[in-house]
């Protein structure tokens, strides 16, 4: 529990939300501000900044909890399909420091973009391949 955590006040019910899912690690809940009705977060209990703070051993539950969340999602909004995202770090857009799984419903057509895409400059792919591979020590 952190004291100024938004998701720590809605675990420990000092702030309401729409619940949607809980057991005793996880609580998923309507986002306030969807980006289309049926977006929502799912959180472990935990206090945990980001992606890398969660430990090892929650990530299957997480995952596994997210699946079927999203999969309920999808067909109670009858969405065509939908993104799960987590935005780690404020410059990725991490607004709540307590780290949080996305499921967002998506429409045909629905124009919305996550991202946009460039080319790699001739010979940096494999430039940045072993970068990677030197960080993961494989
Ligand atoms: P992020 O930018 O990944 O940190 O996303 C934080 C999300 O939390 C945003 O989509 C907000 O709309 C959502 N959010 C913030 N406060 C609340 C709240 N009290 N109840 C539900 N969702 C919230
Ligand atoms: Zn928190």
């Amino acid at each position: 529990m952190a004291d100024d955590c938004v998701f720590c006040k809605i675990i420990d019910g000092k702030l309401p939300c729409y619940k949607i899912y809980e057991d005793d690690n996880m609580l998923a809940f309507l986002d306030i501000a969807p980006v289309h009705k049926g977006h929502c977060l799912i959180i472990p209990r935990q206090h945990r900044v980001d992606f890398p703070d969660l430990p090892d051993d929650l990530m299957g539950h997480f995952f596994t909890t997210t699946k079927r969340i999203a999969e309920a999602v999808k067909a109670a909004v009858n969405a065509d399909a939908y993104n799960i995202g987590m935005n780690v770090g404020k410059e990725a857009g991490q607004i709540v420091m307590h780290a949080h799984l996305h499921v967002i419903p998506r429409y045909k057509g629905d124009g919305l973009k996550p991202w946009g895409k460039s080319k790699y400059p001739e010979g940096e792919e494999k430039k940045v391949q072993e970068k990677i591979l030197q960080k993961l020590e494989l």
